[in-house]
């Protein structure tokens, strides 16, 4: 990371040109398609915006590959771009891929609509239970995909684990790192070969962007970016710049994020009209020694289920005031949720409740407004329930 300087050193210093274009202190969008070419350059290093190789780009990739200690990085279109095409880049028809069995909806999605008829097979494994991993893997297993944080509950699986039987067997390890953020977790010095993100979420950090990355060696990022440079889906210029510029903050906002979760998830705890609480920063929180032995913090996500029932859940996220009602994750203001009837409003009520999705869960993605104003505001609201 930078040398040896800290992530919040890093986060506003990565990949910078000193001094940019002109003598730029902040990267200009370079909003043209395409720049002059030389007699000779190969195919993929002319600079055209679809090839993922203009100078924007290329900074914004330098960027996002040093704070993860990536060697490369590449800047997609969508968090479901990077997820998808890093699959699409590493498995091939007749490949098997183990994947943890709480994925993000549109992973899942994917993987329900798409692996068989790209000719790949896959078994869900439980990432906390590194012992019924073996009987997943095949001769044919290519790859293993986990999520750092799961949603809503917030799990933390065995993630050093999971990277060493993918080194121990050959297979390919990728994690969605978006829960956790790089501030809070980094994946390839715990050995994964592929890190995704969600950029939309906190590496953008205010809600007003889509974009996702993949982060890896070189090789592994080449092979992505030549799978983006075929399916299309780079990231927009004026989208790069904002990410960019979301990044510099990155480290103060994830801080702040983890503080408010941390400060609700003890107050939700000590609550009598709260039932259960889920936030890996709290003893009581099933994966919290693995979280703590591989974390620098335990992330802005945390879930609840209040003593009342499905009204009182209702009733909750109705009566407070500061978080807007909303799903997605990851910027400055807090959102609040009821999972069963957003991001997992697709799944059978059964499916649901097998996963503690119940339908009196609320999830809270933690902004950076000041913990002291939102402990009021969640305070009255459990009031009313
Ligand atoms: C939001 C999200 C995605 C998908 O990202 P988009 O930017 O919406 O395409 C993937 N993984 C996780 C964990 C997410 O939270």
């Amino acid at each position: 990371m930078l040398h040896d300087h800290d992530f919040a050193t890093a986060a506003v210093h990565a990949g910078e040109r000193r001094p940019g274009p002109d003598g730029s202190v902040v990267f200009p969008i370079y909003q043209g398609t395409v720049f002059s070419s030389v007699d000779g350059e190969r195919y993929d290093e002319i600079q055209y915006h679809r090839l993922n190789s203009t100078p924007s780009q290329l900074y914004l990739h330098d960027k996002l590959a040093e704070l993860e200690g990536g060697q490369a990085a590449i800047a997609t279109s969508s968090g479901m771009t990077a997820v998808t095409t890093a699959l699409l880049s590493v498995m091939r028809a007749g490949d098997h891929l183990i994947a943890g069995d709480v994925l993000y909806g549109g992973t899942a999605g994917f993987l329900d609509h798409f692996a068989e008829r790209l000719g790949w097979s896959y078994t869900l494994v439980d990432p906390t239970r590194p012992d019924t991993w073996e009987a997943a893997r095949t001769a044919s297993t290519r790859a293993f995909l986990v999520e750092s944080i799961t949603n809503p509950l917030v799990r933390v699986g065995k993630l050093a684990d999971v990277a060493d039987f993918a080194a121990e067997h050959g297979l390919v390890s990728i994690i969605d790192n978006t829960f956790a953020s790089p501030v809070n977790f980094q994946p390839l010095a715990t050995g994964f070969d592929l890190s995704v993100h969600s950029a939309t979420k906190y590496l953008g950090g205010h809600s007003d962007l889509v974009a996702g990355c993949v982060i890896g060696g070189d090789e592994l990022i080449s092979g992505v970016r030549g799978t983006l440079n075929y399916f299309g889906g780079c990231l927009d210029p004026h989208a790069g710049f904002l990410l960019a510029r979301g990044l510099k903050t990155l480290a103060v906002r994830v801080r702040a994020q983890n503080e408010n979760a941390m400060a609700l998830a003890r107050f939700f705890e000590s609550h009598p009209e709260v039932a259960e609480v889920h936030y890996p920063g709290l003893p009581s929180h099933p994966d919290h020694t693995e979280a703590a032995a591989l974390m620098t913090g335990f992330g802005g996500m945390l879930s609840l289920r209040p003593a009342g029932g499905v009204d009182a859940a209702r009733r909750f996220v109705s009566s407070v005031s500061l978080p807007y009602s909303a799903p997605s994750l990851g910027g400055v203001e807090t959102l609040i949720t009821r999972p069963a009837v957003t991001s997992h409003a697709s799944l059978p009520p059964e499916q649901r409740e097998a996963i503690g999705v119940t339908d009196d869960l609320v999830r809270i993605s933690c902004g950076i407004e000041s913990s002291d104003d939102l402990l009021a505001d969640v305070k009255q609201a459990l009031e009313v329930t």
